[in-house]
């Protein structure tokens, strides 16, 4: 540049400069410099400055944050130094919002509006057990406060006559042992809930729904029951805890029970036969029976009829129509066989006195 052409610049801008300091002190009345510092002063002081961005500082356990938490407005493009400081007892855990990462100390630059959210936690924490019911809980490492990010085990084992039915407080579900990592208090409610057993048994030929054996139930649980006869059977009674001769009842659990489903044959009653010398009829079914046969047992005093030796049975069988029974005097009993080989058998036993 020539020393002349540059004599008219520096001349050009000497102008514009003296043209628009006469400008705004005829407008303002006061000293130029001045003015434009009050003027600039304002401006960033203004939250609804189009240029400013508002910066949220806050924080989530104990610490402090630098700056401080609270909302300030930075120019556009400003960086900013945010640091954060753990109270004694808590660490950094890291930043959250519109920041990242663990490092304590970060830089912002403020290109938009910001949220920010320092976050810090307890380096030890405390684990508190309670137990519903009767039942103990193991801890292991066994402690009441343990470091953050501990690993701890719990397992529980049920008092007698009780069962554990799951957690509650600041976990759930039923897993025993359950494992988790201490990151914060923790208060934890092992429940157990108290149980009753149920035997169910039988007698004679028959099966039960649930079938014979030893159950376990919670307090209060109602349960069917019901007695099952195998074919030619059916239920005499239950007996145990319950009576009764319905073939299903409801059972309330509220202690142990003990119960027996007692089945009895439906028309005869298989036992070894055994003969004796004496017999009795009967006035209604018209069968006979020896003395000891489970039907004498069963029938009504009125309808008994008193046989004393074979010659009685033998004319009760042939001229009124009598029958013997198929458990104890099955050589006569007209319903399995026919009347011929009753007869037959009469004869033959008549002749030889024999019975059976
Ligand atoms: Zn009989």
């Amino acid at each position: 540049m020539s020393a002349i052409r540059l004599q008219e610049a520096i001349g050009c801008r000497l102008l514009t400069i003296i043209a628009h300091m006469f400008i705004v002190s005829i407008n303002k009345f006061i000293h130029f410099p001045k003015d434009i510092f009050l003027f600039n002063r304002e401006r960033s002081n203004t939250a609804e400055t189009v240029s400013n961005y508002r910066l949220t500082i806050s924080m989530k356990g104990q610490g402090n944050t630098e700056p401080r938490s609270g909302t300030y407005y930075f120019e556009r493009g400003a960086r900013i130094y945010v640091s954060a400081l753990p109270a004694s007892g808590w660490k950094f855990d890291g930043w959250s919002g519109d920041l990242s990462g663990s490092d304590s100390t970060r830089i912002l630059t403020m290109n938009s509006d910001r949220r920010i959210t320092a976050c810090f936690y307890n380096t030890s924490h405390k684990l508190t057990v309670k137990v519903n019911g009767h039942g103990i809980v193991r801890q292991f490492p066994d402690a009441v406060v343990y470091n953050h990010g501990t690993i701890v085990r719990i397992s529980t084992l049920p008092g007698d006559g009780w069962r554990f039915d799951g957690w509650s407080g600041d976990i759930s579900g039923s897993h025993s042992p359950h494992i988790f990592s201490m990151n914060s208090n923790q208060r934890i409610i092992a429940n157990f809930l108290p149980i009753h057993t149920l035997t169910i048994s039988t007698a004679g030929q028959g099966t039960t729904e649930p079938r014979s054996g030893t159950y376990s139930y919670d307090r209060g649980t109602r349960i069917y029951v019901s007695a099952l006869p195998e074919s030619g059977w059916k239920l005499d009674q239950w007996s145990g805890d319950i009576s009764g001769r319905d073939s299903t009842r409801i059972l309330i659990i509220n202690s142990d029970k003990n119960i027996t489903a007692c089945f009895q044959p439906q028309y005869r009653f298989n036992k070894p036969v055994t003969p004796t010398i004496s017999y009795i009829a009967n006035r209604n079914s018209r069968e006979i029976h020896s003395s000891d046969c489970y039907w004498v047992t069963k029938m009504n005093e009125t309808n008994k009829i008193p046989l004393y030796d074979f010659s009685d049975i033998s004319e009760m069988i042939k001229n009124r129509g009598y029958n013997g029974c198929f458990y104890c005097l099955r050589r006569y009993d007209r319903d399995t066989l026919t009347s011929d080989v009753v007869l037959r058998n009469l004869e033959a036993d008549s002749a030889g006195k024999q019975l059976g």
